[in-house]
């Protein structure tokens, strides 16, 4: 630099221009950095009106929750649709796309999602994701029968109660996520926690109509431990916790006989699961001399079609509860 100054006009003025272009560089690198600031801001969800939390869901229950709860400030994306078994699925390429796009993932947990656990694992590194059951203490939570690596029974949706826990672990992550707006997710939930606890009476109430003796639900495989726990039925699957267990010739002989000797009515089957398996139960109690009805189907692990009143958590619940009281009673 020293030069310019020992030398004549013209090196002043290569000082001059050289100076000027420093200043614009430095302009230039400011309004870039501001340009990107703004970026940032404005996709801050729920600064205006149109910018929404973007949230993936896995199952239809929890996408619901997620809409009941976030309102008009949250788009949900589901990745499970009406009749599709959450233990055996695996996530497309799609699906994939849609969980990095998400700014919020929810998903069961307890290995409920099994062939997700990896992707979803890896997406919490770099976003928030919430398991809901897994929200639920521990000590309210079932052992599973140790199969397909399951610990704890994950169809906690099916204790109304324990659905309000997973409903209060998708507020506090909302609230988290967007707390501009934590005060409409409080009270979005709560209102929403006030359906469900009218539901879970309503539940108690219609299963308690049921004469003891015919409490006993039998279904395909066994995703109503809590429903039976909580509201006082009796439950049995001929398959594990999780569909991907096999069942066996001895499953299939056992349930046929307590079906027989317990004089049984009615079994039911599952909207996510094959009916094959309860066919064969039926076909054998017959043999025996007994007559068994199929009972209705049930939404045991995805909700009813989008639109309609099973498409809905209250409204799935609502339908398995007077399905098996209309069958039973
Ligand atoms: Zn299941």
């Amino acid at each position: 630099m020293d030069k310019y100054f020992r030398s004549g006009k013209g090196e002043i003025a290569l000082l001059k221009v050289k100076m000027k272009s420093i200043h614009r560089g430095v302009i230039t690198l400011a309004c870039i950095v501001l340009i990107i600031v703004l970026t940032a801001c404005s996709s801050t969800p729920g600064t205006d009106g149109n910018d929404k939390v973007r949230i993936t869901a896995t199952t239809g229950m929890i996408a619901d929750v997620a809409r009941e709860v976030g309102g008009a400030y949250v788009e949900v994306t589901g990745l499970m649709g009406p009749g599709v078994d959450p233990h055996l699925y695996k996530a497309s390429q799609g699906d994939i796309r849609k969980l990095e796009q998400a700014q919020v993932i929810f998903y069961n947990g307890l290995h409920l999602e099994g062939k997700m656990t990896d992707i979803l694992e890896k997406m919490s590194k770099s976003k928030l994701v919430t398991a809901v059951a897994e929200k639920i203490p521990v000590e309210e939570l079932h052992s599973g029968q140790a199969t397909g690596g399951t610990a704890y029974d994950p169809h906690v949706w099916f204790n109304v109660k324990h659905w309000m826990r997973a409903t209060e672990a998708v507020r506090d992550t909302l609230m988290e996520a967007d707390p501009d707006h934590a005060e409409q997710y409080k009270a979005q939930a709560e209102a929403y926690l006030g359906k469900l606890e009218a539901l879970d009476a309503e539940v108690r109430e219609k299963i308690g109509q049921i004469p003891e003796a015919s409490r006993v639900l039998v279904t395909a495989h066994d995703a109503f431990g809590y429903f039976g726990q909580a509201y006082g039925i009796k439950v049995m699957g001929l398959q594990g916790i999780s569909t991907a267990a096999e069942y066996g010739a001895k499953d299939v002989s056992e349930l046929r006989d307590y079906l027989v000797e317990n004089r049984i009515k009615a079994v039911f089957i599952e909207s996510s699961v094959p009916a094959k398996a309860m066919e064969a139960i039926i076909a054998g109690a017959a043999e025996k001399g007994h007559t068994v009805s199929i009972g209705g189907e049930l939404f045991s692990d995805a909700m009813g079609a989008e639109g309609t009143e099973e498409g809905t958590y209250i409204g799935m619940v609502r339908h398995n509860v007077d399905t098996i009281a209309a069958a039973l009673k």
